[in-house]
This record gives C-alpha cells, structure tokens and sequence, in this order.
C-alpha cells in the first residue's frame, strides 16, 4: 500500500502572539475523511502549553486540505490542542468560537478578511537597499514593475496553493509600502473563515521558506512614515444582507461603539503601533463608523450605503490577529 503524509498544524501557546507549528505523521493508503485521522500528541513543555514534567497535548483534528505543496494525496490537517485529558486548552480560542457560531447560527455570519503582510530578506523589507530606504511611498500600491514590487513570484506561488488546496481566495494586492501585500479569503462561516485564515498563512510562512525569505504580520513591521499591516474583517449576518440591512448594520456599529476596549484587546499585540490616526487608521484612543471613510474604525462600503443592504468592515484588527477571536467577538457583540 502506498504511503501518505499528513501535515499537523496547530497554534501554539506563545506571547502575546500566537504562533504556526506542525509536524508529519505518515499513513498507509488513502484518507479520506476527518473522522479516519487519528488523534496526535506533542510536546508542550516546547511550545509553551504545558509544564515540562506534564507535558503531553492532544492534537484533534478539525479541518483538512489538500497538501498543495507535497501534492498527490497528502494532506494539510489543522488541529485543535486540548489537554492530555481531552478538555480544551487555553491557547485553544478555536473551541469558543466552535460555541459562538453554533449559538448564533441563525444569523448565518459571513467573514472576509483581508490579510496584510510583509516580506522580509533578513533584516529588511525584501528589495529595500541595505541599511537603507526605498523612495517614499506612493507609487508601491498595486504596483507592477521591478522598481515597484518585490517577492511577486512569492505571492504568485502562495495565491497559486492557496487555491489548488481549495481555499476560498478571493484576491491580492501589492499594499502601500513596498516588500508589503494582501490577500483575502472568504466570505465564508465564522469557522471556515478562521480555519483557512491559518491555513493560508501556514502555506505563506512554508513557500517563503523556499525562496529563503520570511514572512510578517507585525502590524508595524517599520517604524515611521511606513503604512503598518492590518487584517480588516469584513463581516455580515443575513439581516445585513437584506432590504433594510444597513439599519441593522448601523446599529451594530452603535454596540461597537460601546465595547471598543474589549475588541482592541483582542485585535491584535502592537496594534497601538499602528492605530495612530495616520496612514489610513483611526487613532486606537477613538471609535468612529462612516460611509467610505478608510479613516474611521469602520467602514461602511459605499456599494452597500447604495444598495441599503451589504456588509461592514472593521478596519481595527492588526495583521497579526487572531481570527477566531475576531469572529467570536464580533458576533458576541453584534448579535447579543
Ligand atoms: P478593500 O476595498 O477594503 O481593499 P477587499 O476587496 O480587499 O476590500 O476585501 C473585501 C472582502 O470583503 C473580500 O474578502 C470579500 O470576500 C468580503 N466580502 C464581500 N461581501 C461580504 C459580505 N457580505 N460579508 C462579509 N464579507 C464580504
Ligand atoms: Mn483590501
Ligand atoms: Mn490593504
Ligand atoms: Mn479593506
């Protein structure tokens, strides 16, 4: 029988941001659904889960892909951690979302979020002249040319796998400063928004690895006068998406308006770097909701304004957010 390999991937226990890690399990034959791969384990004394004289994690699987990379019938298996007794860990922020969209479900929640990131060549922006700046910025936004772009054949490759594993893509963008790009995946459910955000930035962090480069989310990965990377999330329920959905919309900006404080502490580390009020944010200290404003916390697209029916996109979450945290709370919030 021939053999298949199953990569493992789970987030693990480190902070105040949460990191990739996976390892290889080989099987014999086919797989073909989720219930016929096994349970796993790992060390967790090694990725900050556990204590090191108790320090076994169980990896469950919930979502698998196609490996894009290994390709034929190998497959990409994210997982949840849970503790050594089966009950769910406390870096697993995928099991309260699992219970915030199965209590809402009604309202059918759609998210898309637009991942911001950068490419780094060691210490610099990849293309910027060592120890140096490149021109200020301007040209660099959906930007073509050598003089223009950098890491193309990166972020063509990762759109490429991204697809051929079945992920929802639906488009990208060299950004503002150069050696920065976006992606977006969705809409799609509260889970399968979370689920393909982590794989997709899985499959990012692995193809950057083959050119030798790596990859970022830090939302201000350069100081100064350099737009930072965010991860807007645009979001709707199926009242939102009907006649008369931007009265609803409206109103949830309004239940935003009063818990600003507890998403921030959930959108992302360093985000204050960022939220300055300057290069297309607003200050992290103010919440602000309006038409077309790409200044305000959220904006309200000027296609749904004229259709009287859309979505909203929260402009607050860093790149470097946590999307089932993001989903979770935008729910809790805006469906209570
Ligand atoms: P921007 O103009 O802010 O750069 P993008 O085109 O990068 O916008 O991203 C918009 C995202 O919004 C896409 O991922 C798209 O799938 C998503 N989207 C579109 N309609 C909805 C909807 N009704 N609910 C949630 N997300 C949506
Ligand atoms: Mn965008
Ligand atoms: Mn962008
Ligand atoms: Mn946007």
């Amino acid at each position: 029988m021939s053999k298949v390999r199953l990569e493992y991937i789970w987030m693990d226990g480190h902070k105040p941001t949460q990191k990739l890690r996976s390892k290889t399990k080989v099987m014999e034959g086919i797989i073909d659904s989720l219930e016929d791969i096994p349970d796993w384990g790992f060390d967790g004394s090694s990725t900050n889960q556990a204590e090191g004289n108790n320090s076994d994690c169980l990896l469950k699987p919930v979502c698998k892909v196609p490996d894009p990379i290994r390709g034929g019938h190998d497959l990409l298996v994210l997982c949840e951690v849970m503790n050594a007794d089966g009950t769910v860990h406390s870096s697993n922020s995928r099991a309260e979302l699992r219970k915030v969209s199965e209590k809402f479900k009604d309202q059918k929640a759609w998210f898309g979020i637009e991942q911001e990131y950068t490419l780094f060549d060691g210490r610099n922006p990849l293309g910027w002249p060592e120890g140096g700046y490149p021109a200020p910025q301007g040209p660099f936004y959906c930007g073509v040319g050598a003089d223009e772009v950098y890491g193309r054949d990166i972020v063509e490759e990762h759109l490429q796998l991204c697809i051929d594993a079945g992920l929802e893509i639906s488009g990208i963008n060299a950004e503002v400063m150069p050696g920065q790009w976006e992606y977006q995946i969705g809409p799609l459910s509260p889970l399968e928004s979370g689920d393909q955000m982590w794989l997709s930035r899985w499959l990012l962090y692995r193809i950057a690895e083959d050119y030798g480069v790596s990859a970022t989310l830090h939302p201000k990965p350069i100081k100064g006068d350099w737009n930072g990377a965010g991860a807007h999330t645009n979001f709707s329920t199926r009242f939102m998406r009907e006649e008369g959905g931007l009265k609803v919309i409206k109103d949830a900006c309004e239940k935003l308006s009063k818990n600003h404080d507890e998403h921030i502490a959930v959108y992302g580390a360093h985000n204050e770097e960022r939220l300055t009020g300057l290069h297309e944010t607003c200050s992290i200290k103010e919440f602000r909701y309006a038409v077309s404003d790409r200044g305000a916390s959220i904006r309200i697209p000027m296609q749904t304004a004229n259709d009287g029916f859309g979505y909203l996109e929260d402009r607050r979450p860093s790149a470097n957010m946590d999307p089932y945290q993001v989903c979770a709370i935008l729910i809790k919030t805006t469906c209570g």
